[in-house]
């Protein structure tokens, strides 16, 4: 689950990492207003689950009223189109007026999991803001790590090497700077969060330091246990189709290509995936309908995949095993009798009484529903109906 940048800032806030002050608007009107009561100079921000903004020109410096109108002016009534979107862009509902700081310089503060040490692990830079992606990538070193215990947390030790690559030799900024730290790694670990990310915790002209940007990721299977995560869940920007699979006990992803894949168990949904991309395919989502394939699951699975516009063709892989082939078939019969298959759909299913449901299809004869002999005949056709 993602939060937006004015709920990330709030739960910094309340770990005790500063923060300007700031409001969230819906209106150009709201925002004017925002900005006379900030004051002087305010930044305004598209709040989506995107970043790029800045790079965009959804991240503006208004001195004046009047800058900020034009500015919100844009930033509601256009897609913003950054890295990190996809060429469609997204609409942005929200904006965050903040008052506006002057930068002397800018680091890059983030805790994240590393899944192969199996651990959080805080990074550090003094090359934060917009290019941190391009520091990764030219210049490693820039980034100082400290792997942190699941249960001792962030150790003195570690806050103090790193407050020391952020090159801050003030004693009262480094001070800071390790509150801040610490304030994102309690943040991190209370939360369950996948990522956690300040980017840039700046250094302003006065010698302050605070945090001008946050984003937050959670563990989806620990927000049951944070009331005040499922508060902040924002069903608008998710995507509908994952919404919907959810709703259904579907595990549902939407990806990139034009084959639908409609599988039993996540590891015949990843087998699946790859061999349609050994045959030179793409597939459209990841959809899993679980052990059990019930007429309804079937139903909405294929109702799922077919509203993607995308998909030319569609493999159903199944297994049956507890759920047996026979009542799977009925169940696709049924799907085919109740939407419309505008594409091919190539069906695979090995297990118990596979006869019998391979008999059940071809007495249903369904148009557009192609059977295959096994894993690697249903990849071939599929990928040579889509190509
Ligand atoms: P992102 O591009 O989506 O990560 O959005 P950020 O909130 O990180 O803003 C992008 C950039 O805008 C920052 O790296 C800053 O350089 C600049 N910026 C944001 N807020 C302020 C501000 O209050 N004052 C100044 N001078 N620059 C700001
Ligand atoms: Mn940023």
């Amino acid at each position: 689950m993602k939060i937006h940048e004015y709920q990330a800032r709030e739960l910094l806030m309340d770990a005790g990492v500063p923060v300007p002050p700031s409001d969230v608007v819906e209106t150009v009107d709201q925002a004017v207003a925002a900005h006379k009561k900030i004051g002087d100079r305010v930044v305004v921000k598209a709040q989506v689950f995107a970043g790029g903004r800045g790079k965009a020109g959804f991240v503006k410096l208004c001195a004046t009223p009047a800058e900020t109108e034009e500015a919100a002016g844009f930033m509601l009534s256009n897609r913003m189109v950054s890295k990190q979107t996809g060429p469609e862009g997204i609409a942005v509902k929200r904006l965050l007026i903040a008052a506006a700081v002057d930068i002397e310089a800018e680091y890059y503060v983030a805790v994240v999991l590393d899944r192969e040490k199996r651990c959080p692990v805080v990074m550090v830079s003094r090359e934060g803001g917009v290019e941190i992606e391009e520091v990764a990538a030219r210049n490693p070193d820039a980034i100082v790590k400290e792997w942190l215990h699941p249960h001792l947390g962030l150790l003195g030790f570690q806050a103090g090497n790193l407050v020391n690559a952020l090159g801050l030799t003030d004693k009262a900024q480094a001070k800071s700077a390790r509150a801040v730290i610490a304030g994102l790694v309690k943040v991190f670990l209370s939360y369950d969060c996948s990522l956690a990310e300040i980017n840039p915790l700046v250094r302003t002209k006065d010698g302050q330091i605070v945090a001008i940007d946050a984003k937050m990721n959670f563990d989806d299977s620990a927000v049951f246990r944070h009331p005040r995560l499922q508060e902040m869940f924002d069903p608008s920007e998710e995507n509908a189709n994952e919404l919907r699979a959810k709703e259904h006990n579907l595990s549902y992803i939407a990806l990139d290509g034009n084959i639908g894949c409609l599988v039993n168990g996540a590891g015949l949904a990843m087998a699946t995936m790859d061999i349609i991309k050994l045959h030179g395919g793409e597939p459209a989502n990841f959809l899993d309908v679980g052990g059990s394939v019930t007429r309804e699951a079937a139903i909405e699975a294929f109702r799922i995949i077919l509203s993607d516009e995308r998909v030319k063709g569609i493999l159903v892989n199944i297994f049956g095993g507890i759920a047996r082939c026979d009542t799977i078939a009925e169940a696709l019969i049924a799907a085919a009798r109740e939407l419309d298959f505008r594409v091919p759909v190539v069906v695979r299913l090995e297990g118990t009484n596979v006869e019998r449901a391979r008999a059940l299809l071809s007495e249903a004869n369904i148009d557009r529903l192609v059977t295959a002999a096994d894993l690697t005949d249903a990849a071939e056709k599929v990928c040579a109906r889509v190509a």
